[in-house]
């Protein structure tokens, strides 16, 4: 294994709301990468944005990551806390004449942006208080002038060589003296991202494709403080069908969201993890393990990846076949009723049983759920389509009171002995046993899918069996 002890990896959210399948995948390369190289992985809070940023978020940020079990090491560093710091290296960049102050006033800036959209361009400050004589400056200082500190950008250009996106070069004519400290003496997220980023010792910086266009300004914020610059590596966005960044309209986009929706942890790591990015071989349910050894940046691709809710669903069908019956009832803890968790405790072995013949046929935990509802409690209402086609006709009032007159003489409700009375009675009818089966499911599940109907008879057990094809048959639509 190539161990890069010394380099030093981040995640860094801003807690503004939940954590997207975006953010999550880009923490998950981050400890990837540190994982494989026995490297650092550190987390900071970006949180400067006080209107936007919330405990909330931050709490649910950090349960989604724990969710995810993408553990970071030491104390996460809220870049809140660092504004004093981030004031410092400002007023440094401007003794060292790398910064400028700026006295135009928000007015006159506003006036020159519309100008500039009027004719279609793109604003740029002009750098017109790069000029300001000593003595202009002192007379505005004295006068209390509110100035902001702006970048002092020479001509040329900034070239990076980022490792997916390979060599990058902005002409610094596209860019303008951009403003690093407020006039309330606030940081501009550039600066608190150099700074915190050099602080922390951060090696490699591997964030969203969104951050490109963010990565020349800072590559200057670190060559003005004569900073070692990180290696940068930006991973593609994640997008729906339509082409467009994953949004709120395509459906889910939360970790939080996938989680309420009965995923896996680890069905939904393996499948971020092959959103731009595959092992080269057709494998797909990957271990963690395994992913860590394969995982590398070169085999990440430039292009957005498609998030496909449907194959994350069938890798996590996957993930579920292979969970232990007993791992399966705790997961569905948080969404059984109270009267439901003390039912599976009385009864646990047949429960288990129930679970066994119902994880292959489930993607989600709710799925799962929804298959076995018919144990915890009588049929409230039945399929409609199974009502149409098997309820409402003259034979199937008549197919199931004979089946009753038999099940009413049985104690032994095994899955084989019903069967054979099933069966048996089919048989004696010369009808097909299809013909029987379908109304008995619906009278005992209310659904027209269930497990074996056999296995189904077994575990309701005899009384439960016999009181439900008794409410079947008093519904006045048989
Ligand atoms: N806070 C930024 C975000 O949530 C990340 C900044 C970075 O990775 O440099 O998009």
């Amino acid at each position: 294994m190539d161990k890069k002890v010394n380099s030093v990896y981040r995640f860094a959210p801003s807690p503004t709301g939940l954590l997207h399948v975006g953010g999550a995948r880009t923490a998950i390369f981050n400890w990837l990468l540190a994982k494989k190289e026995g490297a650092r992985f550190l987390l900071r809070i970006e949180d400067t944005d006080e209107k936007r940023s919330s405990k909330e978020s931050l709490d649910q940020i950090i349960n989604s990551l724990d969710w995810l079990d993408i553990k970071w090491d030491g104390s996460p560093l809220f870049q809140s806390k660092q504004k004093e710091r981030h004031k410092q290296i400002a007023n440094e960049l401007l003794e060292k004449g790398k910064a400028y102050r700026c006295f135009c006033t928000p007015d006159m800036l506003r006036e020159e942006r519309k100008r500039a959209e009027a004719n279609k361009k793109a604003f740029l400050y002009n750098g017109r208080c790069r000029q300001l004589i000593a003595s202009e400056i002192e007379s505005n200082l004295k006068n209390n002038k509110p100035f902001t500190l702006r970048l002092r950008i020479d001509d040329g250009e900034t070239t990076f060589n980022d490792l997916i996106r390979g060599g990058v070069t902005v002409k610094h004519a596209e860019l303008d003296d951009f403003v690093i400290l407020r006039s309330d003496r606030s940081p501009v997220y550039h600066l608190a991202v150099v700074v915190d980023d050099h602080d922390m010792g951060i090696t490699h910086v591997v964030r969203g494709d969104d951050h490109l266009s963010n990565t020349p300004k800072q590559i200057l914020i670190y060559e003005a403080l004569g900073w070692q610059i990180p290696i940068y590596a930006h991973v593609p966005l994640i997008c729906g069908f339509d082409g467009a960044r994953l949004s709120k309209r395509h459906g889910a986009t939360a970790v939080e969201e996938f989680k309420e929706k009965g995923f896996l942890p680890d069905a939904l790591f393996n499948y971020l993890c092959l959103l731009g990015w595959a092992p080269g071989d057709d494998r797909e349910l990957m271990s963690r393990d395994e992913i860590v050894s394969s995982f590398s940046l070169d085999r990440i691709s430039k292009k957005d990846a498609i998030f496909d809710e449907k194959k994350l669903k069938w890798m996590n069908g996957k993930y579920l076949s292979q969970q232990s019956n007993n791992h399966l009832t705790n997961l569905l803890g948080p969404i059984l009723a109270n009267k439901e968790q003390v039912k599976i405790e009385k009864d646990r072995q047949n429960f288990l049983f129930l679970i066994d013949l119902v994880k292959t046929r489930a993607q989600t935990v709710n799925e799962i759920y929804e298959n076995i509802e018919f144990y915890f409690s009588d049929p409230g209402s039945y399929e409609e389509k199974g009502v149409d086609k098997y309820f409402r006709n003259d034979d199937a009032i008549d197919l199931l009171d004979r089946l009753m007159s038999q099940l009413i003489k049985e104690e032994n409700f095994d899955a084989e002995n019903m069967e054979k009375i099933v069966r048996g009675l089919a048989d004696t009818l010369g009808i097909k046993a299809g013909t029987l089966i379908h109304p008995l499911r619906l009278a005992l599940t209310g659904r027209t899918t269930s497990p074996g109907i056999f296995d189904v008879m077994q575990i309701l057990g005899r009384e439960t069996v016999i009181r439900r094809i008794e409410k079947a048959l008093t519904r006045s639509y048989m």
